[in-house]
């Protein structure tokens, strides 16, 4: 079940900031989201609005948002709805993972095993990428979509909540991609290269056969 944890401001455009579409998750997530909205400090400086969802315990087991099954469960059709009924230019969907999970999600085989680049750790087991694909394509070329995993239980630092707020503030692609370059800038060069690798990756195993023969 979603739930809105907060909208702050008014018309214009709209960014959508969710977390715990699966499994336990929001047990993280929601105290999160829930302090970064009574602490967020920028409205002035939004120029639109910004609209906080999290969802609370679902019915069913854990599917990864990388399949399509995903879109079916329940929370997977309100996540769709809720992107819908918003056309968000901002997309921010907060995830949560067990410890054990930590070396999968950023190992450089994540290409081959999941189809996706790896993801990238900011500091302190928090991971940064961009979110799956197959949600990607409800968006435009022009909008941001970033993913944030952090650990089960985390409580973020006051840099978390910062970047939160800076990407909430920001209006398109380019000034949210910007804000985070000052934030880490080694860590975004390091999402470019996992990008990348994964076209690379993706190219060699579906180049034609005759590629390199003349
Ligand atoms: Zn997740």
């Amino acid at each position: 079940m979603v739930m809105l944890i907060k909208s702050i401001g008014s018309e214009g455009p709209t960014r959508l900031f969710v977390g715990g579409v699966h499994g336990k998750e929001y047990r993280t997530t929601v105290p999160i989201l829930k302090k970064f909205a009574e602490i967020f400090d920028k409205k002035e400086e939004l120029e639109g609005k910004l609209v906080i969802y999290s969802f609370g315990e679902e019915s069913g087991s854990y599917v990864s948002t990388l399949k399509a099954e995903f879109y079916d469960t329940d929370a997977g059709k309100e996540l769709l709805s809720v992107i819908d009924r918003h056309s968000p230019k901002i997309y921010l969907e907060l995830h949560s993972y067990p410890a054990s999970n930590y070396s999968g999600l950023i190992s450089p085989d994540r290409p081959i095993e999941k189809g996706v680049p790896p993801l990238v750790d900011l500091g302190s087991g928090v991971l940064m990428h961009s979110i799956s694909p197959i949600l990607s394509k409800e968006f435009d070329d022009d909008d941001f979509c970033i993913l944030i995993d952090v650990p089960g239980g985390y409580s973020p630092n006051e840099k978390f909540y910062e970047m939160m707020g800076e990407i909430a503030i920001s209006k398109n692609r380019r000034e949210a991609i910007l804000k985070l370059e000052e934030m880490y800038p080694e860590k975004v060069d390091e999402m470019r290269r996992n990008y990348m690798n994964f076209y690379v990756t993706i190219y060699r195993i579906l180049r034609p056969q005759n590629d390199f023969k003349t």
